[in-house]
Order: structure tokens, then C-alpha cells, then sequence
């Protein structure tokens, strides 16, 4: 069965959407670009439509990619005591002369809707309700939990332990009492592990699940996004092989990815002050 992310999320924006007509006060998101990156140009730009289509406020910052760390750390600070900005997120990644953990840092906990603020991942961490949470693992929950699929007592694999998707991935697997496997670059045998998973969610950008035998009713959910050799879109399961024998399966594209936006504008519809 498909684990259809256009479906589901075109349901989560419909809720959304019902959810700020109904607040007194609306949100408004800020989205900061700095230098040309094509790939990010386009990303805010869908998020800005997403927002839009929602009744959420949003105004892109562009800046251009010579921009100092500081003053980009001014422009945060500046949009921290602005009230009537309610979210931000700054797009990544970021020229090399800006760090970003500094960046993710200097958010305000209640704005940060990207939820990378170390505030929020250490709340996730230790067990507290974070202000946010990081969009692209609530989304893949929200897809998990819309087809029912259990999570307590699942044997969860996780591939990859980037801070965006890996590591709070698997932060929230568990925190739904999961036993998360997390694998990396020195992981050794991982399609034995990918073989015994009930649940495997894969986060590398390079084809990385292609055993043709995963376990029986198996949920197979695929992050990854990149180019192949023929510039095609693809993900990071060899959906062909994968699929016959899994039990759900989410597609690239039409996945994750629309999951990702509309969790992201679920957590910009949240207001803090
Ligand atoms: P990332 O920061 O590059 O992290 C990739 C992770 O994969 C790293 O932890 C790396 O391990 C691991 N890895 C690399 N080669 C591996 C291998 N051979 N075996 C096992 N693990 C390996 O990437 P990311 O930002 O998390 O994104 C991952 C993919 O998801 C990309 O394709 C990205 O475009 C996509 N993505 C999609 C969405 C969406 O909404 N659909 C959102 C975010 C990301 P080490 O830590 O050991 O280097």
C-alpha cells in the first residue's frame, strides 16, 4: 500500500488552514534566503505558497550571499523582538562563511519553526513538549499515524543522523516507544538490519534500500530526494525491488516531501506570544 504524502497533506492544510481563520491572532512567517541557491529559491517559494494557501502571513527576506554572520544575526535579533512575526526560518544551507548552528541558535524557541533551535531539539530530547517540531520527522509521524501504523513496540531503522531529519527522527520514534536503530556511514551490515525493521526510514540522498525480501507488512518510508545519473528525481529506495514484499511504501515524489510542507506550515500556524 502507498503511504500517499499528497493526500494526507492536502488533509493537514485543509485542518490548518480552519485552524488560523479561527485564531484571533494571525500568524505571520518570515523566511530568510540568503545568497542564489536555485534549490532554496524554489523551496521558499513553495513554502511562501503554502503559507498563502493557508491564510498565513509570509514574507520572504532575500539577502545577498556576501551577507556577514553578524549581520544576518542582526536581522534575527531584529525579527526576535518584532511582534507581529510569529515564525521564521532561515533557508539552508547557508554560504560557508556563516555557521549555522549560530544561526538555528540565535532564533527565538517560539518562533523557530523549523524546530532546530537547540532549545527545542534538547525539549525533545529530555522529553518536554518542544515549541516545534522539526517538520520533516512530525510529518513522516502525522503519514505513519494517518494509514495507523503502529509505533509503540515497532522495530524502528532510521538511515541517517543529520539534525534535520535523522537524529530528531529518531528522537520521536522513540519518544512513541519505538526501539530505534540509527544508522550512518560506518554502520556495518545495515541490510540486515533494513531486513528486520518494522518500520525503516531512510534520510541519506543515495539509493541505500534495495533488498528484495523486507520483512512481512514492513513500512518502508523514503526521505531521500536527489538527482539520478539521467537528472531524473529519486529517493533513496529502489521503490521497483522494495515494494512487493513491503507492506506500506511511500513514493518519491509525493511522499514525504509535500509531508514536510504541510508540517511546517502546521507548526507556523502555532502562535507564542
Ligand atoms: P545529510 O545531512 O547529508 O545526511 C545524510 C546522512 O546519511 C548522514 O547521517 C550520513 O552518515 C548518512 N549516510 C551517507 N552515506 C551513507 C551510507 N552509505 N550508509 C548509511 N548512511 C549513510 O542529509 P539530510 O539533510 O538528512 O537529507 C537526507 C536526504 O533527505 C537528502 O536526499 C535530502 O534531499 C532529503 N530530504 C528530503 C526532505 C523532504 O521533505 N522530502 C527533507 C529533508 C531532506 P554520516 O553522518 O556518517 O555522514
Amino acid at each position: 500500500m502507498i503511504l500517499d504524502g499528497k493526500q494526507t497533506s492536502a488533509k493537514i492544510l485543509d485542518m490548518v488552514k480552519d485552524r488560523v481563520s479561527a485564531l484571533d491572532k494571525k500568524p505571520h512567517l518570515v523566511v530568510i534566503l540568503v545568497g542564489d541557491n536555485p534549490a532554496s529559491k524554489i523551496y521558499v517559494r513553495n513554502k511562501q505558497k503554502a503559507a498563502l494557501q493557508v491564510g498565513i502571513q509570509s514574507t520572504i527576506i532575500e539577502l545577498p550571499k556576501e551577507t556577514t554572520e553578524a549581520e544576518l544575526l542582526d536581522k534575527i535579533e531584529e525579527l526576535n523582538n518584532n511582534s507581529d512575526v510569529t515564525g521564521m526560518l532561515v533557508q539552508l544551507p547557508l554560504p560557508e562563511h556563516i555557521n549555522k548552528n549560530k544561526v538555528v541558535t540565535a532564533i527565538s524557541p517560539k518562533k523557530d519553526v523549523d524546530g532546530f533551535n537547540p532549545e527545542n531539539v534538547g525539549r525533545l530530547a529530555i522529553g518536554l513538549e518542544p515549541y516545534f517540531y522539526p517538520a520533516t520527522p512530525q510529518g513522516i509521524i502525522m503519514l505513519l499515524d494517518e494509514y495507523n501504523i503502529p509505533i509503540k513496540g515497532a522495530d524502528a531503522v532510521v538511515i541517517g543522523r543529520s539534525n534535520i531529519v535523522g537524529k530528531p527522527m529518531a528522537q520521536m520514534l522513540l519518544k512513541r516507544n519505538a526501539t530505534v536503530t540509527i544508522c550512518h556511514s560506518f554502520t556495518q551490515n545495515i541490510e540486515d538490519k533494513i531486513k528486520t525493521a518494522d518500520i525503516v526510514i531512510s534520510a541519506v540522498g543515495k539509493k541505500i534500500v534495495r533488498c528484495k525480501m523486507v520483512k512481512k507488512n514492513s513500512v518502508i518510508v523514503d526521505v531521500g530526494i536527489f538527482k539520478n545519473e539521467n537528472g531524473q528525481l529519486t529517493g533513496d529506495v529502489d521503490f521497483d525491488v522494495v515494494s512487493p514484499s513491503a507492506g506500506f511504501i511511500s513514493p518519491v515524489p509525493g511522499g514525504v516531501g509535500p509531508m514536510t510542507i504541510a508540517s511546517l506550515m502546521l507548526n507556523a500556524s502555532k502562535v507564542y506570544q
